[in-house]
């Protein structure tokens, strides 16, 4: 049986490097994330014998189930909404958290963030979206300083899901991502929040070329999901 994902792969790797070179970036800098979602324990383990590590899942039952089937070091991240109730899971089976949302969310994965420095994200709703997570642009700084008192946790930078838009409007909003990420960079005077996790299947190269540091992709590299 023909197996997409190498050849998917291997495309995705030269979307990447295109989209470096055109803004002379190194493509070491860009932490592809494959995103397993609704793909079974084997899926992850074929995609790790071809070279990837890091590995994204939105829920945290899925997760934790695919975490234990899966016989391989994964790096583990989490991109979807977490709820504090499941906070004690992901902070144990999750190297890196995308989406802290509030002060009391931190606190709770700090204090279940035993024995290593959990990574985490904090994310913004760009867009402004009704029915998005995440928090205000205005807000990101108050809730970084929060964040960073917090021993267990290391907080690494940002993380968006921009409203659907064309070429133009993503840019836009990749780079008010940006741009805010700098501002808090400043103010926290720590070079160390660098981080922006932004760019999926349908715009990672636009994310790239904005600033990007950890793409999620999983369409390109998986095929549709059914
Ligand atoms: C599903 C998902 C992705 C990957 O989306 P694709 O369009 O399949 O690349 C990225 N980020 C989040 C938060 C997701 O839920």
């Amino acid at each position: 049986m023909a197996d997409p994902i190498e050849g998917n792969l291997k495309g995705v790797r030269e979307r990447i490097a295109g989209a470096c070179s055109r803004v002379r970036r190194d493509p070491a800098a860009v932490r592809l994330i494959a995103v397993t979602k609704t793909f079974p324990a084997s899926v992850v383990e074929r995609a790790f014998d071809l070279g990837l590590r890091d590995f994204g899942e939105n829920r945290v039952q899925e997760l934790q189930q695919k975490a234990e089937a899966v016989n391989r070091p994964v790096r583990w991240h989490l991109i979807g909404h977490l709820q504090s109730n499941k906070a004690k899971v992901a902070a144990r089976l999750c190297q890196v958290i995308h989406t802290v949302d509030s002060p009391a969310l931190a606190e709770k994965l700090a204090r279940e963030s035993t024995g290593k420095a959990l990574e985490v994200l904090i994310q913004v709703n760009i867009g402004g979206e009704e029915q998005k997570s995440g928090v205000a642009p205005e807000q990101a700084l108050d809730l970084a300083r929060a964040v960073r008192g917090l021993q267990g946790l290391r907080l690494c930078g940002l993380m968006t899901i921009p409203p659907i838009s064309d070429e133009s409007g993503a840019r836009r909003n990749f780079r008010a991502m940006r741009d805010l990420r700098d501002r808090i960079r400043d103010q926290l005077q720590d070079s160390t929040f660098c981080d922006l996790s932004m760019g999926m299947t349908d715009d990672f190269e636009i994310a790239i070329e904005e600033g990007s540091t950890m793409i999620r992709v999983g369409r390109a590299i998986f095929g549709e999901r059914t």
